[in-house]
């Protein structure tokens, strides 16, 4: 099991319309998600508010992760030594994303 110290962290998310980015992501963790019939993994933790939110002092890290699909992907857990987010076929999708 992967110690919650050791989950990867959102390096860089490019995605400004959300409420928890403000120089970079401030949710304590984020989900990313799989749409159904889409081959984007994107950010299930997006919302779209002027409102900014999440944790001043945090580093977003990936919480969980839904593409098993994914390289990284080992029992619904990120392995990525670290993620970037930003605008894909949906509005914030993972870019670290490797289909195996
Ligand atoms: S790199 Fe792969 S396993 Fe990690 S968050 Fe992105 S899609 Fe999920």
């Amino acid at each position: 099991m992967t110690d919650m110290l050791e989950m990867p962290r959102v390096h860089e998310c490019t995605v400004t319309d959300c409420g928890y980015n403000h120089d970079g992501c401030h949710a304590f963790a984020i989900t990313i998600g799989q749409e159904n019939g889409h081959q984007n993994a994107n950010c299930a933790t997006f919302i779209d508010t002027s409102a900014k939110g999440g944790l001043d002092r945090v580093i977003a890290q990936v919480g969980a992760c839904k593409r098993s699909d994914c390289q990284h992907n080992a029992e619904l857990e990120c392995h990525a030594p670290s993620i970037r987010v930003g605008p894909g076929q949906d509005i914030a999708d993972c870019q670290t994303y490797q289909p195996r």
